[in-house]
């Protein structure tokens, strides 16, 4: 294995777990944070939870799972190639979603809303809070007891009052700090992986064209060299055989243009890395490139009538099902029944945060429908 980077997150100078164990016996410290991710029950739940299209839509979809899976393959790509720690990585972009409501972005806003009057809910926290408290697996701690760098990671964005409270881990956004490389590419392999599969997925779904793609400049330049070296090549083939290169092309960018943002600091360690600007990015006119494909997504797919009626349809169900365990809460299961009524919106949004695509359906019907129960 070539040698890490002198700047890459590692083990042997991690700042700990909350609850000292002691160093895992033939695996590293990441390691072993990413064997109980894949262990957790949040974890398996992403198999049912979606981001643009809910579950029942379709097999071919991608869920949570196979995304957070994308994720971390796309991640460990650039770490290799950077020399950094893969291991953290892969923990980190197995994680990032864990904390996701069900049906995607329209359940996440639709809960925040919900909890406007008790300190908001947000998918990252939510992510951070599955691993360091709602986990119930280990005999000697709540959560999964990860290590900081991994925490750190999952919690990508925080508003001043969440970091005062959260203590170390939040710390980076009062100290104007970034986190490890690690984090950061974790951070955009979830972009890279995300507006690649949506165009894949909604092109799938017949929801966008590759007429309407024609427009994004990215897709189109590929697009045409792909037709013009394989002319007679099968549709679903030339869209597969685009999206590779788009990967591709994203992923050989962020690793030159990072090369480049190192030398020109004095990074000499991982300390180093915290304290200058964020390293890890797309050059300039990649970014360019990126910023047009995410706003044709944003209008012709994230804003498509189908979508919409979905989101309206998962924002109903979030929040009825909300305000149903705030008005009586015997309706709730009694490990989610706390005393303090802050405490209890709370466990609400845990319980909601917690629940898959057809389980919010189903436990929406047991309550609401009259033949159910
Ligand atoms: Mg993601």
């Amino acid at each position: 294995m070539t040698e890490l980077a002198p700047y890459a997150a590692s083990p042997q100078c991690s700042r700990g777990r909350k609850i000292h164990e002691d160093a895992p016996p033939g695996r590293s410290e990441f390691q072993r944070d990413r064997d109980r991710i894949i262990h957790s029950s949040a974890f398996r739940r992403l198999e049912y939870k979606t981001q643009v299209f809910v579950n029942h839509e379709g097999d071919l979809f991608r869920t949570r799972l196979t995304h957070s899976i994308e994720v971390a393959q796309i991640g460990r790509s650039i770490a290799r190639r950077l020399r950094l720690n893969e291991d953290l990585v892969e923990a980190i972009s197995l994680a990032h979603d864990l904390g996701h409501t069900p049906f995607g972005h329209a359940g996440q806003d639709a809960l925040n809303t919900c909890m406007e009057d008790y300190g908001g809910f947000e998918h990252n926290l939510q992510s951070l809070r599955v691993v360091d408290v709602l986990e119930e697996r280990y005999a000697n701690f709540d959560g999964l007891n990860l290590c900081f760098e991994t925490r750190e990671g999952i919690l990508k964005h925080c508003s001043p009052e969440n970091a005062a409270r959260l203590g170390d881990v939040g710390a980076r956004f009062l100290n104007d700090q970034r986190p490890t490389l690690e984090a950061q590419i974790a951070n955009l392999a979830d972009e890279i992986a995300y507006n690649n599969h949506d165009v894949d997925d909604g092109l799938r779904s017949g929801l966008i064209t590759l007429e309407q793609l024609a427009s994004v400049r990215m897709f189109s330049g590929h697009l045409g060299e792909v037709r013009k070296t394989y002319p007679a090549l099968a549709e679903r083939r030339v869209v597969h055989e685009t999206i590779r290169r788009m990967i591709n092309t994203l992923v050989s960018d962020v690793i030159s243009q990072t090369e480049k943002n190192i030398r020109a600091q004095p990074i000499v360690d991982a300390d180093d890395v915290r304290n200058a600007p964020t390293l890890l990015a797309f050059g300039a006119q990649m970014l360019e490139l990126n910023r047009e494909l995410k706003a044709f997504l944003r209008t012709h797919l994230y804003r498509h009538y189908r979508v919409m009626r979905m989101s309206a349809k998962a924002h109903r169900i979030i929040s009825e099902l909300f305000q149903a365990f705030m008005e009586d809460r015997r309706l709730l299961p009694p490990q989610f029944l706390r005393a303090a009524e802050m405490e209890h919106a709370r466990s609400v949004a845990d319980y909601i945060a917690g629940m898959t695509d057809r389980y919010a359906i189903r436990e929406h019907r047991r309550l609401f429908a009259v033949e159910e129960n």
